[in-house]
């Protein structure tokens, strides 16, 4: 990949998306649309009279299959796949019309939107981007589960999961500044559990999920058609995790440590570093950031482990 773009972008055209949402099973048209610098991604329920919400940590609503935000009790479900998407593909700024409550799960995974803002092409503006820079480890535990970020050069993510089988352990660690956001994480779909399907579908969680926009897991692996990577179940988390942390506001600049952590893991993330305003701070992408960034002692990733090793 190339450096980080030091300008904030927005899409050069407006996108249209069209689907049913994974959980409600709502048929909802979105659209994506260019904003201006220092906008941030808005949310906009066409539906609604133009309600809007942005998206921060603030509007965070109830998380549990998936991540919502409401605001003034207008809700807009299922999140994190568009979110990840803009955030891995370098969009500052957009607004994001939909007509009904959830956005389209498309095939699962933010591929569709990756190649749509491909074909759009992505403008650059007239607004120095700023990065959240992380100054001081945020760690959460909750039993099993951790999640924590700590000082470092870049955007690194290392995520551990731990399902039962057919999945088992998986692990990877992906550096989305040095490494195809595109090419790696955003492919990776979500995926279920054939014997959690009647117990989910009768709770009214899955109401449209099918074969076309999840990986259905069996007893002996995927009922449906080959993976597209080897260890796309943990991709798929690193890909939700980039969507769930875009609602700090901004990329961050550190390294992310997750274990058995899911959506309401990675916002108590989000809720704690905004309310932690000493251990971040606001930074501008330097304008030719490639060599300054090699010579940077790696001062996160051995705090990381040594953090790690007690977690
Ligand atoms: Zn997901």
């Amino acid at each position: 990949m190339a450096q980080l773009a030091h300008m904030e972008q927005t899409i050069a055209a407006p996108l249209e998306f069209s689907g049913v949402g994974l959980h409600s099973g709502a048929p909802v048209t979105m659209r994506l649309l260019p904003a201006p610098a220092g906008s941030g991604i808005v949310f906009r329920r066409t539906d609604l009279d133009n309600f809007e919400i942005a998206a921060t940590g603030r509007n965070v609503a109830k998380v549990s299959y998936a991540t919502s935000l409401m605001r003034q009790g207008v809700l807009i479900s299922t999140t994190e796949h568009l979110l990840s998407a803009l955030i891995g593909m370098g969009i500052d700024n957009a607004i994001v019309e939909l007509d009904n409550l959830e956005l389209p799960i498309l095939d699962g995974s933010a591929l569709p939107y990756v190649e749509a803002i491909h074909r759009a092409g992505i403008r650059e503006q007239r607004r120095r981007r700023e990065v959240l820079r992380i100054l001081q480890p945020i760690e959460v535990h909750e039993g099993e589960k951790f999640i924590g970020v700590y000082p470092g050069s870049g955007y690194r993510i290392e995520y551990t999961i731990d399902f039962p089988a057919p999945i088992g352990q998986q692990k990877t660690c992906v550096d989305l500044a040095a490494e195809m956001y595109g090419a790696r994480i955003a492919p990776a779909r979500t995926f279920g559990y054939k014997a959690d399907e009647s117990k989910l579908r009768d709770m009214g969680l899955i109401r449209g999920a099918g074969p076309e926009n999840a990986i259905v897991l069996g007893k002996n692996g995927p009922e449906n058609g080959p993976l597209r990577f080897p260890d796309e179940y943990v991709r798929h988390k690193v890909l939700d995790l980039v969507g769930d942390l875009a609602l700090a506001g901004r990329r961050l600049e550190g390294h992310v440590v997750a274990m058995r952590a899911g959506h309401a893991m990675h916002t108590a993330l989000v809720a704690r570093l905004l309310k932690d305003r000493s251990a971040w701070e606001l930074a501008h992408v330097p304008v030719a950031p490639a060599a300054a960034n090699e010579t940077e002692p790696a001062a996160g990733s051995g705090l990381a482990h040594a953090t790690m090793a007690g977690a």
